[in-house]
């Protein structure tokens, strides 16, 4: 019997009322005849919230027990969709991560699944039971609870659909796939029917959340096609696969982004180190010569480090005079275009009132670092002059 991985999240689940319409769905794919594992997110913003509650106890929460709480969310949903399923007269058991044998390493907030050993899920499929996986989470090999990094239950579908060897994994959101912008800030963004791991990778790794970045490149190390659907509006899908055509082009914006800039060869050494250590993501890092020395400048998505305060505090401490860090930017990036891009998207930036603060051109995109609040703007301009 093929095995199917689905994936619900937050807003698939939000409410009793919506559980019970996804506890439909997933009756009536054991009913076509195969073997289910349903991944489920957090209900709603509940992880959002956790992470509030925890901010009123500690600004700069520790990571450790921000895992131990934020699991709490998927473990909610996991028992109450089983329940509903139970309720509908077919036979479903919930399990945690560590329960599903997802091991990880222990860089807590954003841990790394290193292996999955998933008997226990496969001894219930056996068994003819639908099983419900809680997403977002796992066990370290010291047995410490970990999570996956922000909108990881798709990674953990993933992960147990290359396990399983499953037939295919389906992402259910409240989108029905990937659009050429995110369709909230560009109404007029296309569908895009199908895309190749790499267009999709890059998209997430510059803030696309439709899909989680590591989910993407676990799907594409294991061949894993992933559908990317609507719960509750089926119809299209976004099939992101190997042999998808290579054309989409598209502009991802991204809020929440830090400029760090450097000055000296200690300055960039010790900034890089310090964050390393902190498993703080950099991103589009460049040092340049700068005198006799070298100067640098990154980027850092702060929304994917919850003590970023305690980073920044660690670095001004450290390397006060050599450092520059501005908070309040965005990034507008625009993926499947070459460099020669570069001018189109800096005028279109400029023209959006834009106050620009960096620009990077790699070989398949283009991110302009901006004033947060111009970016939905910028975002906007760019689909329209480069996508549509
Ligand atoms: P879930 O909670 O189900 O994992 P997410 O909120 O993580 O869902 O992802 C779905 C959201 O991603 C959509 O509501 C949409 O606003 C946003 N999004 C951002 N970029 C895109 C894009 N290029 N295409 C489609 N949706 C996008
Ligand atoms: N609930 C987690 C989050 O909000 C994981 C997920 O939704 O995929 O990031
Ligand atoms: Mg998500």
């Amino acid at each position: 019997m093929a095995t199917v991985v689905q994936k619900y999240g937050g807003s698939s689940v939000a409410d009793v009322d919506k559980l019970g319409r996804v506890a439909d769905k997933v009756v009536a794919a054991r009913r076509e005849g195969h073997s289910v594992v349903v991944v489920v997110s957090a209900m709603g913003k509940t992880t959002d919230q956790l992470l509030a509650l925890a901010k009123q106890v500690d600004p700069n929460p520790p990571r450790r027990e921000l895992d131990m709480l934020l699991t709490t969310g998927e473990r909610v949903s996991m028992a109450l969709l089983a329940m509903a399923i139970q309720k509908r007269g077919l036979e479903a058991i919930s399990f945690t991560g560590s329960q599903s044998g997802i091991i990880t390493n222990d860089r807590h907030f954003d841990a790394r699944i290193i292996e999955v050993r998933p008997h226990r899920i496969e001894d219930e499929l056996a068994r003819g039971r639908i099983v419900i996986v809680a997403g977002y989470q796992g066990m370290s090999y010291r047995r410490e609870i970990t999570t996956l990094g922000r909108g990881g239950s798709d990674t953990t579908a993933i992960a147990l659909a290359a396990a399983l060897d499953a037939e295919r994994a389906e992402i259910y959101s409240d989108v029905d796939g990937v659009y050429s912008a995110d369709p909230r800030v560009v109404p007029e963004a296309k569908h895009l029917p199908e895309l190749t791991y790499e267009a999709m990778q890059e998209m997430a790794d510059v803030g696309a959340k439709v899909l989680n970045a590591t989910a993407v490149e676990l799907a594409k190390k294991a061949k894993i096609a992933i559908h990317a659907r609507s719960t509750f509006e089926p119809g299209r899908e976004t099939l992101v696969r190997e042999d998808a055509a290579r054309d989409a082009r598209s502009v991802v914006g991204q809020k929440g982004v830090v400029l760090v800039t450097t000055r000296g060869e200690r300055a960039l050494d010790r900034a890089t180190e310090i964050l390393a250590e902190a498993s703080v993501p950099t991103r589009d890092v460049e040092a340049r010569p700068d005198g006799d020395g070298m100067s640098s400048t990154m980027t850092v998505a702060t929304s994917l480090t919850p003590d970023w305060e305690v980073v920044r505090g660690r670095l001004l401490d450290e390397l006060s005079g050599a450092i520059h860090i501005e908070p309040g930017l965005a990034a507008a990036s625009i993926v499947g275009v070459d460099p020669t891009a570069t001018a189109t998207a800096v005028a279109m930036a400029r023209a959006a009132g834009a106050r620009i603060r960096s620009v990077v051109a790699s070989g398949t995109r283009v991110s302009v670092v901006l004033d947060e609040p111009s970016v939905d703007a910028v975002v906007r301009a760019l689909h329209a002059e480069l996508v549509a």
